[in-house]
């Protein structure tokens, strides 16, 4: 491969320079600087750039300015492998920001990274092997035009630019403010404003406890509860450690482990004797609201623990808003947006100044880009996953989707480590083009949805169901949302395997 190029070709270009790099990075959230860090250290000599169209770095940490904004998953599996976190495991945007700045700064990232250059296309062309990525700059309207052998798409899940808001009765009629988490107003005032939240999401449980000691009162309308778990923002194992002056690289091994062995025991347990997790989960919520709260109407889901994340409330907070009276949960279904408030299916009226809609976000499978593959529209839906990473019948280019119910950033690093080997190897087979292909004992697998939705089933994937590629019955076509088997599997993938067709 080569070294960073900038090549004049004004006639291909449109009149633009053309920049190639080997690899382009999609996106400068968790996943993309991660990317980033470990091709640096995997691939020395590789040329590659950051796109991200945002003004800087953070993805969803930068794009959520909500009250309260934090981690639902610990620091210790959220943050990088190669990164010790040392602060507490729940953490807030702005804290989870600086420890990515601190990966940008410690290993001179910073001038691989391009903010406000939004992807619009990206076509791939089997004569040049290449992929060609037009660009606007956000700020400038300029368009750019940049060549690659090599896509990693790191842009997340969904669309920065805008939450989802279902479309209600009478919103129009409602003389407040209706304001979605995602793009929280700075000026918002809802100080001794009632302020109606609506969902039952990590977003609301942590928004409600944020504003409700400045708010008249705030009352978290929910259609369906959500199952929650409580606890102490700490974990004592590392407290024990650091007071032993174990060095924070041992720490962050031994608590990730320690984390994930938890997670994994805990998971089972969901599955393996549901009706007793969820007599725990409750059961912590009732010693916060007392026996008389009634726990079961607002806090009794009914699927089983883990069909949807279960968000972690640190310290209770959640709980302790509406003990406290400032905050508290209607289970309910709305009817319509009224001119001075919501009016609720039971006929109860809920007046409000302010009503947050924390209703989701809109799946954004590709970036909002548009793939062409040799001149044809990429219809992802109509691919196969390898193992959630690449796509039938699209040449080089990985996607990052991380895990439903671990961190997010456990995935990051190990589509990293397969991403660099895969990109050696074909460094050293001297070959330019890489794709997944069903294999013989593949054919006539039976495809399915890309996720059960027996076994997972949030609102926002269920929406987005038929944009999704799909998966076959073998591990290898799945994305197995399983960490403890992807992570023994991804560092043994065979990469002669005939699932993987080079040119
Ligand atoms: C409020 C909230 C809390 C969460 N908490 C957790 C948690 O505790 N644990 C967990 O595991 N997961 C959590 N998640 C899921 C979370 O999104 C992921 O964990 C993770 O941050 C995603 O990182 P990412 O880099 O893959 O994508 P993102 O953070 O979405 O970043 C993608 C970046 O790509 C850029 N981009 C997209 N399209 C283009 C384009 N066309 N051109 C240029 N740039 C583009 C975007 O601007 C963005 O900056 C949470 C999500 C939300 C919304």
């Amino acid at each position: 491969m080569t070294d960073t190029n900038v090549i004049e070709r004004p006639s291909q270009g449109g009149g633009r320079k053309v920049e190639r790099f080997d690899v382009l990075i999609v996106g400068a959230g968790i996943s993309g600087i991660g990317g980033a860090y470990h091709l640096q250290q995997q691939c020395p000599g590789t040329s590659f750039a950051v796109l991200e169209s945002q003004e800087s770095f953070g993805g969803t940490w930068l794009t959520h300015r909500y009250p309260g904004i934090r981690s639902d998953s610990d620091l210790y599996t959220f943050g990088y492998s190669f990164k010790p976190w040392t602060g507490t495991p729940i953490a807030t945007a702005p804290e989870i920001m600086r420890y990515m700045g601190e990966v940008i700064e410690e290993n001179g990232l910073a001038k691989h990274i391009r903010y406000r250059q939004k992807i619009l296309s990206a076509s791939w062309s089997s004569e040049t092997s290449l992929w060609t990525i037009d660009v606007i700059r956000t700020d400038t309207g300029e368009e750019l035009r940049y060549e690659t052998p090599f896509l990693w798409m790191c842009q997340g899940y969904f669309r920065h630019s805008e939450g989802y808001t279902p479309e209600w009765d009478g919103m129009k009629d409602f003389k407040g403010r209706i304001v979605h988490p995602q793009s929280w107003p700075d000026d918002l005032d809802y100080k001794g404003k009632k302020v109606v939240v609506i969902g039952s999401g990590a977003t609301a449980a942590t928004l409600v406890p944020a504003i409700a000691d400045d708010c008249a009162h705030v009352t978290l309308l929910q259609r369906s509860p959500t199952y929650f778990i409580t606890g102490r923002n700490a974990n004592e194992l590392a407290d024990t450690l650091r007071e032993l002056k174990i060095d924070e690289t041992w720490i962050h091994e031994i608590v990730r482990r320690k984390v994930l062995f938890d997670q994994e025991a805990f998971t089972k347990r969901c599955i393996t004797e549901p009706e007793k997790v969820t007599a725990e989960l409750l059961g912590a919520v009732r010693a916060f609201l007392g026996e008389d709260y009634n726990v079961d109407t607002h806090f009794r889901p009914s699927y089983r623990p883990w069909r949807q994340r279960i968000a972690f409330i640190p310290d209770g907070d959640l709980f302790r808003s509406i003990g406290s009276g400032k905050a508290s949960v209607v289970t309910d279904h709305i009817d319509r947006f009224t001119e001075t408030g919501l009016l609720l299916k039971s006929g109860q009226v809920l007046d409000a100044d302010i009503i947050v809609t924390a209703t989701g976000f809109n799946l954004n499978v590709l970036g909002d880009i548009a793939f062409e593959i040799d001149g044809k529209p990429l219809d992802f839906s109509q691919t196969v996953t390898y193992r959630g990473m690449m796509f039938t019948g699209v040449p080089n280019m990985v996607w990052v989707f991380g895990y439903f119910r671990a961190s997010w950033t456990l995935r990051t690093d190990l589509v990293a480590d397969f991403v660099c080997r895969l990109l050696n190897h074909m460094k050293a087979k001297g070959v330019t083009r890489v794709e997944p292909v069903l294999r013989d004992k593949d054919k006539g697998m039976p495809l399915l949805p890309w996720v059960d939705p027996e076994n997972f089933n949030p609102g926002y994937l269920m929406r987005g169901m038929d944009i999704l590629p799909k998966r076959g019955d073998k591990p290898e076509w799945q994305h197995t949302q399983d960490y403890a088997l992807d992570s023994e599997e991804f560092p043994a993938i065979d990469l002669e395997d005939s699932a993987f067709l080079y040119g």
